[in-house]
């Protein structure tokens, strides 16, 4: 490592919460699928920022609209309208086929908007008796870091020592709707649930599984609430995780890359009567719905669209499952993933995943361990089929090696 890198690395430490492990590199500069660090090594970026740069680093038509913007207005609160939030709705109904919009700015903010209006409605138009609102929700899940949200997380290193939490939340096991059912009574306000479970190491359910979900939700009257802030805008194949399964959620929840990794930037997807119950006073957001933020996020669903990002993850994505499933390696015990959220599982004794990703860095690939002895593979879906045998010809090497 040369000076640079260390002192980049040393100061994070010496200044910096200590929240996270990055991998040793310090990255300077991004375009399309790959990233530069400090001292100009190339790699592909197998992570996407946890699939928030889905469109490419530095896309340079949601660039010019951010800049663009940035010279016109940033920011008027929603004390004012502005002259970008309507198109926002507008562009991001048309496109998902949703109704109601509200916009904010992290995951875990359109999370806790979402628990807050699945309540209310369960209160205004279900006819739960007050306070006793309950919200089904998965083992193993992951929807963000705020207090609410890690109260009913299952991972003790999310929540440990972050408590007392809130009530209100039943946990089920993922992929299981015997499970939920059994769970709903007449105060199950919603069924809160990822697609595809991505941070638990990209876990997909079984076939049919989101089908019986719909079925039971409607059957109980229960607002079934999809947190596509990974799975949507394309990462899987199609717009939106729940057309695998031919259902629609009730309230669709997106992140990440509806900006494209410009801007924190999320929304609450939903009908009419679930965000229809929020009246002024009762949510809101300094930054949610700013003009800047709206201005990147129509940019970044336009590319997605006009560049057939979604069709390309879709053809790319089947590639990559199909290369890594030829890997012949002692070490892997899975492969799995649907479109580009992908994942290889390694057998334990073959030794931590994160041993292979700094190997894979080594090669000019950036991929993320996750749960020990998982690789999760992400890449942006601006991939070309080249780049993906370039990333399966580094991969096969990497982990034909022994790391354990
Ligand atoms: C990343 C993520 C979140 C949280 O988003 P933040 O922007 O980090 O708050 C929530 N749910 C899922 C499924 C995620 O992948």
């Amino acid at each position: 490592m040369s000076a640079s890198v260390i002192d980049f690395v040393a100061t994070e430490a010496r200044f910096g919460a200590h929240n996270y492990e990055p991998i040793g590199v310090v990255l300077a500069r991004g375009e399309g699928v790959w990233v530069w660090d400090t001292e100009g090594n190339r790699y592909l970026d197998c992570l996407s920022a946890y699939s928030a740069v889905s469109q490419g680093h530095c896309h340079p038509k949601i660039l010019a609209a951010m800049v663009e913007q940035a010279h016109r207005l940033t920011l008027t609160s929603r004390a004012f309208h502005n002259d970008q939030l309507a198109l926002f709705y507008e562009e991001v109904a048309a496109l998902t086929g949703s109704h109601k919009v509200l916009p904010m700015n992290s995951g875990a903010e359109a999370v806790e908007s979402a628990i807050k209006s699945v309540r209310k409605w369960g209160y205004e138009v279900k006819g739960v008796p007050d306070g006793q609102a309950e919200i089904i929700v998965c083992a193993n899940n992951f929807h963000g870091r705020t207090l609410g949200i890690v109260g009913f997380s299952t991972d003790p290193e999310t929540r440990g020592h972050f408590g007392p939490f809130a009530p209100g939340f039943k946990v089920i096991p993922f992929g299981d709707a015997a499970a939920l059912k059994e769970a709903i009574n007449p105060n199950t306000v919603a069924f809160l649930v990822e697609p595809i479970q991505g941070e638990a190491g990209v876990v997909i359910p079984p076939a049919g599984y989101f089908t019986e979900v719909r079925e039971l939700c409607t059957a109980n009257n229960v607002m079934l609430v999809l947190d596509e802030i990974q799975t949507g805008l394309g990462r899987t194949g199609k717009l939106l995780a729940e057309q695998h399964e031919g259902i629609e959620a009730d309230v669709t929840l997106l992140g990440k890359a509806l900006s494209g990794g410009f801007y924190p930037v999320s929304a609450v997807l939903s009908n009419n009567e679930v965000l229809g119950t929020l009246r002024p006073g009762q949510h809101g957001s300094t930054f949610g719905g700013n003009p800047l933020a709206c201005a990147v996020a129509r940019a970044a669903m336009r590319v997605l669209v006009e560049e057939g990002m979604i069709d390309n993850a879709a053809r790319q994505g089947e590639r990559f499952l199909s290369g890594l499933k030829d890997i012949r390696a002692n070490a892997i015990r899975e492969v799995r993933g649907r479109g580009l959220m992908l994942a290889v599982e390694l057998h334990p004794e073959a030794g931590r995943a994160r041993r292979y990703c700094e190997a894979l860095q080594a090669k000019g690939i950036l991929a993320k361990d996750t749960h020990e002895h998982t690789i999760r593979i992400a890449p942006p879906l601006v991939i070309t089929s080249d780049q993906v045998d370039w990333a399966l010809e580094r991969l096969a090497t990497t982990l034909t090696q022994d790391l354990s």
